[in-house]
């Protein structure tokens, strides 16, 4: 049968996007963590019912929205994090394509109380298909920061609704998020519950050392099992004599801890952070494991926070933005997994290996 061509309809091609950005719940808990990252919050509070598909709410104490702003939350394209395209170049926010709120409201009923840290009250407002719903803005109580309710997820997308897997295993997903979250940003208070439950499945508090959160969310034989891996291209005293023109070549640093070589989990448990963004980088993680394959099979812990040069690195290729490309993604690699090596081939003690021979 032949088709003329025609343009979408604005409303199909919102529902579109708005399905490549959130794909099922844990991403919709993605896109609001890190808006509560970028206000600047020191608490998040995350409550989940039916695994996010009948509701989710995300409490923060960041900055809060100015009243003025409440029209354009959810306006697709609509940001205060980013300005002309070059901005992406070393961006500091995790957001930056005002496309998370849009994309929810036209999926979900969604509604906010905010106060703005300027603001003596609150303000609550509801959204449907990117718009403000009648009446607008009204005020109300509400201590300082944000609270985004989530309700009704997929209500008016049945297949994607039907796609989703059990509650539980929804509910999996966004602990295991939240989990990693607690992890890469030790300095913010993380927590998630199932609604009605009293206790918090995961309960961090600000400023408790990430070994810390280590334990709290992943447990005692894997934060003892943690040896500091440091790894600087070029190193701090060859970086003195790089010239000017050698400055796009290879330059990178990265912190983190890795599981010691007495340590298996369950599963390998890997967390890479590239500029602050919390990304999958699959060449990576399945070299870093191969080396702890290679050793009796261990599944390893491995956190990494990678810093690289701005120009170096593309958080914009996937609409989740789970993924970033690198510039000298091999050669990182390899340096990574040579310092692990060396890490390992060194004489340092884990507190792991202590515990193990003081139990035997
Ligand atoms: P982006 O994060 O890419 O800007 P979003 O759709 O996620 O796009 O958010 C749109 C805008 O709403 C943000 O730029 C920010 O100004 C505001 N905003 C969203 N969440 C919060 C929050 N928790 N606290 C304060 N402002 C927020
Ligand atoms: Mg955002």
């Amino acid at each position: 049968m032949h088709q003329t061509i025609q343009t979408l309809a604005p409303e199909v091609i919102a529902q579109i996007a708005a399905g490549e950005v959130i794909q099922r719940p844990v991403n919709a808990v993605k896109e609001l963590l890190d808006n509560a990252l970028d206000a600047g919050a020191t608490q998040v509070a995350i409550t989940v019912k039916d695994g996010g598909k009948k509701l989710l709410t995300i409490q923060d104490n960041g900055h809060g929205v100015q009243a003025e702003d409440l029209h354009l939350l959810c306006k697709r394209h609509a940001t205060s994090k980013l300005q002309k395209y070059e901005d992406l170049t070393g961006i500091s926010t995790l957001g930056f394509r005002g496309e998370a709120l849009a994309s929810i409201s036209c999926m979900a009923h969604l509604s906010v109380v905010t106060r703005h840290t300027a603001s003596a009250a609150g303000l609550k407002a509801s959204y449907r298909n990117t718009a403000l719903e009648a009446p607008g803005p009204v005020t109300c109580a509400a201590q300082p920061g944000t609270t985004f309710v989530i309700e009704d997820l997929y209500y008016n997308l049945e297949q994607r609704r039907k796609a989703l897997g059990s509650a539980a295993e929804e509910y999996s997903r966004i602990l295991d998020l939240v989990g990693k979250y607690a992890v890469s940003r030790p300095e913010v208070a993380f927590s998630c519950k199932k609604q009605g439950e009293r206790r918090a499945d995961l309960h961090t508090i600000s400023g408790a050392s990430r070994r810390d959160n280590v334990r709290a969310v992943y447990g005692a034989a894997a934060a003892q099992s943690l040896l500091p891996l440091v790894c600087r291209v070029p190193a701090e005293d060859e970086s003195l004599s790089v010239s000017k023109d050698q400055e796009t070549e290879l330059s990178f640093s990265a912190e983190g801890f890795v599981s010691c070589l007495h340590f298996t989990g369950r599963r390998t448990i890997s967390l890479i952070k590239i500029n602050g963004h919390l990304v999958q980088c699959r060449p990576l993680e399945h070299s870093l494991e191969a080396f702890y394959h290679s050793h009796a099979r261990l599944k390893p812990f491995v956190f990494l926070d990678i810093q690289l040069p701005g120009d170096q690195v593309d958080v914009n290729v996937h609409p989740t933005k789970h993924e970033v490309i690198m510039l000298h993604q091999e050669e990182i690699t390899q340096a990574l997994c040579d310092a692990l090596q060396h890490l390992h081939s060194g004489q340092l003690q884990c507190s792991c290996s202590h515990a193990i021979s003081a139990r035997a």
